[in-house]
């Protein structure tokens, strides 16, 4: 069990030939150890998607997920194991996903229902459906005029190294149910919200404005999608009617809670450093891509920075509950330690294929510290940004205290492939790869970790008494 850890110990002996000035030796050894050696990053997500699986928010398999993930905190010698419980409101997703296409070329589609998704009536509901190239052509439809229509939105989404179009197609999902609902539609479908070519639905969050009723809302495989497209080009104008028949629903609240653990730093005046994943995935996948590989990611940091020489600050890892149906756990993490500030957060929740951007919150407030890191990361053919970081979903408390914030950006090429399919199991994670996101945030971790200056703004915090130090 202990192989890498005997192999890393022994390679953090080895004298160096080169580090780059300002460097800590024994962190570049350890980064550098990671990305050929480190296996704790693997087992994590292999232990995690084989021996629990798909990992529901608020439902009794992501506590199964956080139980599991407690135990292998605790084993790795991880300290202040805890999985601090809140209440949510929980969606599941029932066992009936059905779309037909009734007239005019009667066949099945295949579908799944969005997070917060309404339920048809038992039998379902079958109505003529108006078809959106786009969510703004949707916006532009007059009030009323989707009323008893099942409306359909389309996109154009396209692979990206850097996954900016989610932030494109992405409203299709987020927003669209909610304004077909708003137009008087009482049903929608969407073309999935991802850049695959399987008949595998993308599901995924979406919400309904207040005083807006839910309606039924169902993502389609995208070959589907592009079938029920071509339809409309073939009926001449004839009405497509759809039926449709899902049975999601709303369990009222229950528990989740967010699993925490820690690297104890030698000086406690100062305020930890924070990393962040999510330890739900929906229903339909283990959740390798997401978010068991970022998780995976965070600890195994954590541990070789540990390995490296105990760190000035402490490391904080937050495996944060209930992410993919409202960002539950971030909230409540936020609510309940608000008033303990972090020193920096970084978040990994985007897959596991390699990193290829480093940005920072604090490039011109503390140019300094980013050169530094960004001098650090070069040899793992990591580049500096210049886009001010923002931060993953489950860094609410670092936003709220207005704190220091790293994006590790990874490759999200085929990120959108796999994300809320089927498809995102562990086969899909290239173990090269995930050792090299390993090394990085060993990296950059290690050297936030041992930053004695206020990350933000590189101005003095006061050290610890001698007798504390002690402790
Ligand atoms: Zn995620
Ligand atoms: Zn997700």
């Amino acid at each position: 069990m202990n192989r890498t850890l005997a192999a890393l110990t022994a390679l953090s002996l080895l004298p160096l030939a080169t580090h780059a000035a300002g460097q800590n030796p024994a962190l570049e050894v350890q980064a550098d150890a990671a990305l050929r050696l480190d296996t704790y990053a693997w087992d994590f997500v292999e232990g995690i998607t084989t021996e629990v699986g798909p990992r529901q928010a608020g439902t009794e398999a992501e506590a199964r997920g956080r139980a599991w993930a407690v135990a292998w905190l605790k084993a790795k010698g991880f300290a202040n194991v805890a999985d601090e419980p809140f209440m949510m409101d929980t969606w599941v997703p029932g066992d009936i996903a059905r779309a037909r296409v009734t007239a005019p070329f009667a066949q099945d589609l295949v579908v799944l229902p969005l997070g917060n998704s309404a339920a048809t009536p038992a039998g379902g509901i079958e109505a003529e459906v108006v078809f959106f190239r786009t969510v703004d052509d949707l916006r532009a439809a007059p009030a009323g005029s989707l009323t008893g229509k099942i409306a359909y939105i389309s996109h154009q989404m396209r692979p990206s190294q850097d996954g900016s179009h989610y932030g494109f197609a992405g409203p299709v999902r987020w927003v669209g149910p909610g304004i077909a609902a708003s137009k008087g539609a009482i049903g929608v479908v969407i073309k999935s919200v991802g850049t695959d070519h399987h008949r595998n639905p993308h599901t995924g969050g979406t919400s309904f404005p207040e005083g807006v009723t839910p309606i039924p809302a169902g993502a389609l495989s995208l070959p589907d999608a592009e079938n029920l497209e071509r339809m409309f080009t073939r009926a001449r104008g004839k009405p497509v009617t759809l039926k449709l028949e899902m049975n999601p629903r709303a369990l009222g609240q229950t528990q989740s809670g967010n699993v925490v653990g820690e690297i104890v730093g030698s000086n406690p005046l100062l305020p930890p450093v924070l990393l962040a994943c999510h330890i739900d995935s929906w229903w339909n996948s283990p959740g390798a891509f997401d978010d068991g590989a970022g998780c995976a990611i965070i600890a195994a940091a954590a541990l070789h920075v540990k390995h490296a020489g105990v760190p000035l600050r402490t490391i904080r890892v937050l495996m944060a509950g209930a992410e993919e149906t409202g960002l539950w756990g971030s909230k409540a993490y936020s609510t309940a330690h608000l008033a303990e500030p972090i020193a920096v957060g970084l978040e990994s929740d985007f897959g596991a294929d390699r990193v290829w951007r480093f940005d920072s919150n604090f490039r011109e407030s503390n140019p300094a510290l980013h050169k530094k890191i960004a001098a650090a990361v070069a040899r793992f053919g990591v580049s500096a940004g210049t886009d001010p970081a923002t931060g993953g979903a489950d860094l609410n408390i670092v936003r709220d205290q207005k704190g220091a914030l790293v994006d590790l950006q990874q490759d999200g090429t085929r990120y959108f492939d796999l994300h809320h399919t089927p498809d995102d199991t562990l086969d899909k994670i290239d173990p090269a790869q995930l050792r090299q996101n390993v090394a990085v945030w060993t990296q950059v971790v290690g050297i936030l970790a041992n930053e004695s200056t206020a990350i933000l703004t590189g101005t003095p915090v006061p050290s610890a008494p001698a007798i504390m130090k002690t402790r």
